[in-house]
């Protein structure tokens, strides 16, 4: 119903998802109505950004866009009364350091704009299109080159001092059954320089997609990312868990992480969601590929109904 009334406000909606590789632009009021699409690579912020703009300029002609939402990579300054409010902050990523996107973006198409991470924005497009909606407390967490985790709490996504970085998280390590010593640049063995597709080809000399299903590499795998999940599980208590990202891809991981939670969690969480519909508890996006960008189209489907 919800749905129904929103379209029929006629509001059109600009979605940005701005990845390190590659950005993704579309209009339109979500997944089944998505006017305009078109996708580069990401170059320099001016090159880059600009493309974004002449997209978003050429098919806003007819009808004006009600906002703009943007779901970035980052780290990103998400804090309003931050004098670097809106911007892209210590990216490793060249020349995008203290990149202003909000701004450039906002100055540019004189739009609404709403910012936040791209995992915050495909939790979100997940909470208003896909498989977390009537879910107000839930989980999403991305596991591909990086690790990343947005959670929302009583139907709000947080944010607070930063926003949350769940790659980071310091999980267990058994150094006499796994001697690869991580590869993130701060922490060595966080849960990200464990289990990020890098770390799983540097810790086996072969890409992810060259090891078979059948390769210990994935055992190990689903270990981590349940051991990181049972720790969010037990602090965040999320009524669900969506994990994405090109690691998840891998159609075996899915069961070994259900099957790890559980036992490492050993009846404790006496819930039935967990203790016997698992596989409804722990999934993957409905959404697919789309995620980023219809999360980007909940943005700022919220920041112009907030607006109003
Ligand atoms: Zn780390």
């Amino acid at each position: 119903m919800k749905e129904e009334l929103e379209n029929e406000s006629g509001k059109l909606y600009g979605g940005l998802e701005a990845g390190g590789t590659k950005f993704v632009c579309v209009i339109g009021t979500g997944p089944d109505d998505l006017r305009a699409r078109e996708k580069f690579r990401t170059t320099t912020p001016t090159e880059t950004l600009n493309r974004a703009i002449e997209f978003f300029k050429k098919h806003s002609y007819k009808q004006q866009l009600a906002a703009i939402g943007i779901a970035s990579f980052g780290p990103l300054d998400l804090n309003t009364s931050s004098s670097t409010f809106g911007y892209i902050t210590s990216t490793p990523k060249p020349g995008w350091t203290n990149t202003d996107i909000l701004r450039i973006i906002k100055s540019a198409l004189n739009v609404p704009v709403a910012l936040d991470t791209d995992v915050n924005g495909a939790a979100l497009g997940e909470y208003r299109f896909g498989g977390a909606k009537n879910t107000d407390n839930f989980i999403y967490l991305t596991i591909g080159t990086g690790i990343g985790g947005g959670a929302m709490i009583n139907g709000k996504l947080v944010h607070g001092l930063l926003h949350p970085e769940m790659g980071h998280i310091r999980i267990p390590h058994d150094r006499e059954k796994d001697q690869f010593p991580g590869l993130c640049l701060y922490h060595n063995d966080c849960f990200e320089g464990l289990a990020s597709g890098p770390a799983i080809s540097n810790r086996w000399g072969k890409t992810a997609q060259e090891l078979p299903d059948n390769h210990p590499a994935w055992e190990l795998e689903a270990h981590y990312i349940a051991l990181a999940l049972t720790t969010y599980i037990c602090t965040l208590s999320p009524e669900r868990i969506i994990l994405g990202g090109g690691v998840m891809e891998r159609t075996v991981m899915l069961p070994l992480i259900q099957d790890e939670v559980q036992k490492l969690l050993n009846n404790y969480i006496s819930k039935p969601e967990i203790t016997k519909n698992i596989d409804n508890y722990i999934v993957t996006p409905e959404l697919g590929k789309y995620a980023g960008v219809l999360g980007a189209i909940a943005l700022a489907e919220e920041k112009a109904n907030y607006e109003a």
